[in-house]
Parts: C-alpha cells; sequence; structure tokens
C-alpha cells in the first residue's frame, strides 16, 4: 500500500504516547516531518553552513545557490509568475505583518480607507490589520459566514466602497475547513479596485494552489504545516506590487548602498529579507514540496475521500454533537472537523483523547471572533494530513464516543 511506504518516512507516526500508538490529528496547528527534511536541514547545518549572498568562498555560494533554488521551486509549485514574487519569512505570521508594513509605509493607506476581513480569520489575519488601522484612522469591516461557516459572498456588493483598499480572506479556515471561493472574490474585489490578500496558511496544504489562476495579489504561507523545518514561510506577491513597496526590517543584504546622506535598497525580493536568513531551515522547502506531490497520488487522495465521507456521517448521526463548517457540497471541506460536545466541555475531551493517544486541538484556535459568532468559548478540532488512514478516523470516532460516555 502507498500509504504505508508514505507513513514510513514519517517516523513520529510510529511514537507511542501513554503506551498507546500516537494518533496525530492536530496537522492543522503544524504537519509532522519527513526524514527528507530532516535530512535536508542536517545537510544544510553540518556541509553547507555559511551565510548567504555575502562571501565569495564555496561553502557560501554553494548554500546561496540552495536557498535560491528553492526560492525557484517554490515559485513553481505556487505557479508564481518570477521566482522574484516569492519572499522568504518565519511564516503566515510574519508575511501579513510583513505586507501590513509594507502597505502602511507606501502612503497606500489614507485615513478613512477601509480592510475587509472574513469573519472566519485566523487572528493572523485580523489583528495586524487592526494594528495598522488603528494608527492610520482604517476602518475594518467584516464578511459575514453563514450557518453552516460559508463566507456570503454576496455581502460583498455591500461591503465594498470606492474607500475599499483591501481584501483579507483566507484560502482554507483553519477552523471551518471550508474552501472559500477564491476566484470569485478576488474577481469581484478586482472590479472596485481592491486588493486580494489570501492567507494560504491550510490552502497550501490542501489544494492544488495556482496563484495565477486563483488572481490574488499577496499569498501568505507557513513552511511547517506543509512539513518543513518550523520557521519558515512565504509571502507571494505580484512583481509589480512589491516593487512598489518600501523595506520591511532595515539591516544587512536589504541594501544597494548605505551612506549617511542617502540609503538606496535592493531589489525584491532581497529588499524584504533584511539580516540573517533561516539558512537551514527555508531550503528544506524543496524535499517539504516533494512531500506534497507526492501525498497527492490517487490512492492517498481515495483514502482521504473515505476518511471525509466516514467523519461527516460519523459526527452529524450524534445529536449531541455540532459540527461547525458543514457545507453541503462535501468537496468545499478538507477533513478537518471541528465541534462541540453537548454538556462536554472540549478541554476534558481532548484531555481524555490524549490518554487515548490521539492528539487533537482544543480551544479558540486563533479565531475568537469566529467562537464569538458561533457563540462557544471553544471547540475541539481533529485535522487530518493526507498520511492519516481511516483506520485511525475510526479509533478516533471510537474514542470520541467513549470519552464523551465517561464525560456525560
Ligand atoms: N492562518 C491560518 C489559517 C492558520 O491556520 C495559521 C496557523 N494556525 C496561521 C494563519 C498562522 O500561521 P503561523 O503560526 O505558522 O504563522
Amino acid at each position: 500500500m502507498k500509504i504505508d511506504t508514505v507513513r514510513s518516512d514519517f517516523p513520529q507516526l510510529r511514537e507511542t504516547v501513554y503506551g498507546k500508538p500516537l494518533v496525530y490529528l492536530d496537522n492543522a496547528a503544524t504537519s509532522l516531518r519527513p526524514l527528507s527534511v530532516v535530512r535536508e536541514w542536517e545537510d544544510m547545518s553540518l556541509k553547507y553552513n555559511s551565510n548567504l549572498h555575502r562571501a565569495v568562498h564555496k561553502t557560501a555560494v554553494d548554500a546561496t545557490e540552495r536557498y535560491e533554488s528553492t526560492r525557484a521551486a517554490v515559485a513553481a509549485f505556487v505557479g508564481a509568475e518570477f521566482p522574484e514574487e516569492i519572499v522568504f519569512t518565519s511564516g503566515t505570521t510574519q508575511s501579513i505583518n510583513l505586507l501590513a508594513s509594507c502597505l502602511e509605509g507606501s502612503g497606500f493607506f489614507s485615513s478613512g480607507d477601509e480592510i475587509l476581513v472574513a469573519e472566519s480569520e485566523h487572528h493572523s489575519n485580523i489583528v495586524p490589520w487592526q494594528l495598522v488601522s488603528m494608527r492610520k484612522g482604517l476602518k475594518i469591516k467584516v464578511i459575514p459566514v453563514n450557518s453552516h461557516g460559508e463566507i456570503l459572498v454576496e455581502t460583498l456588493s455591500e461591503l465594498l466602497t470606492p474607500r475599499t483598499k483591501l481584501c483579507c480572506i483566507a484560502h482554507i479556515s483553519n477552523v471551518l475547513g471550508i474552501v472559500n471561493p477564491i476566484r470569485e472574490i478576488v474577481d469581484i474585489c478586482h472590479a472596485n479596485g481592491t486588493l486580494v490578500l489570501v492567507d494560504g496558511a491550510q490552502g497550501i496544504v490542501h489544494a492544488d494552489v495556482n496563484i495565477r489562476e486563483a488572481g490574488c495579489d499577496f499569498y501568505a504561507f507557513s513552511g511547517h504545516k506543509i512539513y518543513a523545518a518550523p520557521g519558515t514561510g512565504v509571502l507571494y506577491g505580484k512583481k509589480a506590487l512589491l516593487e512598489n513597496l518600501p523595506p520591511y526590517m532595515g539591516g544587512g543584504e536589504m541594501i544597494e548602498s548605505v551612506s549617511w546622506e542617502k540609503t538606496t535598497f535592493a531589489p525584491v525580493p532581497g529588499r524584504f529579507e533584511a539580516g540573517t536568513q533561516n539558512i537551514s531551515g527555508t531550503p528544506t522547502l524543496v524535499p517539504a514540496i516533494q512531500t506534497c506531490k507526492i501525498l497527492r497520488d490517487r490512492e492517498i487522495a481515495k483514502e482521504q475521500e473515505d476518511i471525509k465521507a466516514f467523519m461527516a456521517k460519523s459526527l452529524t448521526s450524534n445529536p449531541d454533537i455540532t459540527l461547525y463548517g458543514n457545507p453541503e457540497d462535501p468537496a468545499k471541506k478538507i477533513p478537518l472537523y471541528s465541534f462541540s460536545v453537548a454538556g462536554v466541555h472540549h478541554e476534558d475531551l481532548a484531555l481524555i483523547l490524549d490518554k487515548m493517544g490521539i492528539a487533537v486541538r482544543s480551544g479558540q484556535m486563533c479565531a475568537e471572533p469566529l467562537m464569538n459568532r458561533f457563540g462557544v468559548t471553544g471547540m475541539l478540532r481533529a485535522s487530518f494530513a493526507p498520511y492519516n488512514t481511516l483506520k485511525e478516523a475510526e479509533y478516533f470516532i471510537e474514542s470520541l464516543n467513549k470519552a464523551i460516555k465517561m464525560l456525560k
């Protein structure tokens, strides 16, 4: 079976917790690492360790070559037109903060301008915009979701005004698992002259991302959710837009020339990558991308579909369970399930499941406004990766039912 071969590349899947085989269902928080990623990190640390872009010696040239060829590999993976459109960051959070700072510094926003943010966004795609809004006197308008968790695209026509400069939206919600209609939203926003930032932290894992087809202006994601080293990430931006942005941080390697009278800045993307970069981590995006491609295999996709059908049926047929993010069309949802159980606290359930070897997330999942929307203080979330199996899903449901019985 292909899935067994794939699983053997992720050593953590052979770990036990409390004497039980680990069933890792917290993949939306961070994925597990395959050996190929760890080996790349090891090679970069033990064979190619050297600072980037600076020295002329062979090791520095080799390290720089590996770092820059990673940029080209990422550009090809997401369908960017130019490698320069890929800015390396420490993750989605830094990507969005970088963009917020640079847009602010460029004079893009004037007092009274508006930013649209979806109700289902992660705090990383809310708070950076609140910070800019506080400083620049902007207004944040919320795009609502319906009771299934789907974004109400039809509200855009009312929300958009001539002052709407930017729309910030997740490709896939980390709480609801719903795939948002990015192309449709981009077309509506662009017709209004509004730029679109897509938070792709979950989208990059589960969708075949083609940025040019999506048409968005910016796309942010983290390496650690696609099997790469933590502390790696990407901000994609259309070249013409990035070229009009000022630097994010000042420091080494982001400049063209420095003098007391006048400092000029490096071309993109170097302008946004001040200081020593993640020398060992960023090149792990290459084997990580390879892993993503392997995991998109047909046999593995079929197992994912079986998991989705089983999970949806099991969770919706239990009258005590409320599933958040339940679109009519199952193709619109990834195998990510946030729910609550009547009369049982999500944290108690998570603790009992942990004792059964199951790692799940409980709490607000960095989306407090969405918790308020559904009138809950938190949820329990089981998020599957393509290396998870139907057997694990079955064990999860069986264990969940046992845990509910114990707590009721
Ligand atoms: N946005 C979404 C949709 C996410 O799922 C996450 C991670 N939970 C983030 C942003 C933040 O990612 P990071 O912590 O890697 O910066």
